[in-house]
């Protein structure tokens, strides 16, 4: 419901009326006052609104966000990524450095280091909110890096919102910027925001979390979750991604 607040001229008082009306009381037309006193034909004005409209549950009862998550979207805990074909059966955000998975060629982590790369991607855009990483026999110095990147040929914006086509992998946010850890952490170590960002990002970006560890590392492991808003979380029966 919206709420107007108007004025009218009372020429029998000699002075504006001032009257607050919903919306369904229509507009003001006599003399809030007293109905029978001359007014100025013409001298009404809105002088202030209140706007009852927005997003209503099912009952239509207002719907009252105060988080960052958009109308539609549902929130999502995940350590997999997507597949072409379908959601969360993509690729699993784990790590060990008991075996050369998803190791990275040599030259690439720093000198004394050894690292692996880690990337998924989501069929539908997505909103990065939170992440927890969870770790195991972290060696001292071990730290993580955590990227959004727009995928070769694909477009990202540039400072002044002009579109530009990736030639090769661009890194175009960093969520994580060398977060050290240590030891175990079987509980997580979560990393905590209350917000997400204002537009979603797109589909088949990379969200990369490269994984640095001393050279001497043989046996630590971890694994990392994301917190995030998106609006499918699966696949009904018979719908295509
Ligand atoms: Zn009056």
């Amino acid at each position: 419901m919206d709420f107007y607040q108007y004025k009218i001229y009372c020429e029998t008082e000699s002075d504006w009326i001032h009257k607050w009306m919903s919306e369904d009381e229509g507009a003001l037309s006599v003399c809030p006052n007293n109905t029978s006193h001359t007014v100025t034909s013409g001298s009404v004005v809105i002088t202030d609104t209140i706007l009852g409209k927005g997003p209503t549950m099912s009952d239509g009862r207002p719907i009252v966000m105060a988080n960052s998550r958009p109308i539609g979207y549902q929130t999502m805990f995940t350590m997999v990524g997507d597949t072409a074909s379908g959601i969360g059966d993509g690729k699993e955000i784990l790590w060990d450095f008991s075996n050369d998975y998803d190791l990275m060629a040599s030259g690439v982590a720093p000198a004394g280091y050894k690292g692996k790369s880690i990337c998924i991607e989501f069929l539908d855009g997505v909103y990065v909110k939170e992440g927890t990483l969870y770790f195991h026999s972290a060696k001292k110095g071990s730290y993580v890096n955590f990227d959004i990147v727009c995928p070769d040929g694909q477009y990202y914006y540039d400072r002044d919102l002009n579109p530009v086509q990736a030639d090769g992998d661009v890194v175009v946010v960093r969520y994580v910027n060398r977060h050290y850890f240590y030891g175990d952490c079987p509980m997580g170590d979560e990393l905590n925001t209350e917000s997400a960002t204002d537009n979603a990002i797109p589909a088949n970006y990379h969200l990369c979390v490269s994984i640095f560890v001393p050279e001497s590392d043989t046996d630590s492991y971890g694994y990392g979750e994301l917190e995030l808003y998106r609006e499918r979380t699966i696949l009904l029966p018979g719908e295509t991604p």
